[in-house]
């Protein structure tokens, strides 16, 4: 039993990877500090909206010394077409004042020193652990927790955390960031929220939900 589950994995890791050979983090971003100021911002919007925004901010603004200067209402003009804007440019200057204070302005690479920084969660430790350092990460997104509950690399899980800790248990570890991409990238391109694309979708064949919304539809 264990082993036709483990192999229906494998292979579900295989042909996300054969579709999305290019999968990779879409913040754009050319150092570990804007790529975590791009992920503090992307809290709730899409990374379209927060690339558009960071092109302009990164030209103005690129240390933690030039963030720690601003006042969270300067920081706030300039990314205010962003939801939860007020509260990012708060989190954001406090970010960079404590990382010049404790971490001599260099973002840590360790997952207790990146928690403990403002506005840094799991989620955004994981994906500067993971994008910025190599370290094997799986960050649960919304795309991530739907795609993986959907086609039963996980069982039930019912929070992000027990996502994360099924993954981490089921995918071989040097796979770990790379399924982080393929799963949001078959979220955002096929396994949509709403509407699923199930009859166009290379997974069905492994897929529980597929198969049950496929039968579904025909009965
Ligand atoms: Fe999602 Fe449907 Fe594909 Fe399963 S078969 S992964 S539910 S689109």
């Amino acid at each position: 039993m264990e082993m036709k589950a483990a192999e229906r994995r494998a292979k579900i890791l295989d042909a996300l990877e054969e579709h999305y050979p290019d999968a990779k983090c879409a913040l754009i971003h050319s150092n570990p500090f804007e790529l975590l100021v791009a992920t503090i911002l992307s809290a709730q919007c899409t990374d379209e909206r927060v690339n558009l925004v960071t092109a302009r901010l990164f030209q103005k603004y690129k240390t933690p010394q030039d963030f720690a200067r601003l006042t969270p209402k300067e920081l706030e003009e300039e990314i205010k077409e962003l939801g939860l804007f007020r509260n990012k440019a708060k989190n954001i200057v406090a970010m960079s004042q404590k990382l010049l204070l404790e971490y001599g302005g260099d973002v840590p690479k360790d997952r207790e020193s990146l928690e403990s920084l403002p506005g840094v969660g799991r989620k955004t430790a994981n994906v500067v652990l993971s994008n910025a350092f190599d370290i094997p990460a799986i960050a649960v997104d919304t795309h991530v927790f739907r795609v993986a509950n959907r086609l039963g690399l996980v069982s039930r899980a019912p929070n992000p955390l027990a996502v994360e800790r099924q993954l981490m248990k089921n995918i071989p570890k040097d796979r770990w960031s790379q399924a982080h991409h393929w799963l949001i990238h078959h979220g955002r391109q096929v396994c949509e929220a709403r509407k699923p694309k199930c009859d166009v979708c290379p997974l069905l064949p492994y897929c529980p939900e597929g198969k049950r919304r496929t039968m579904e539809a025909t009965n």
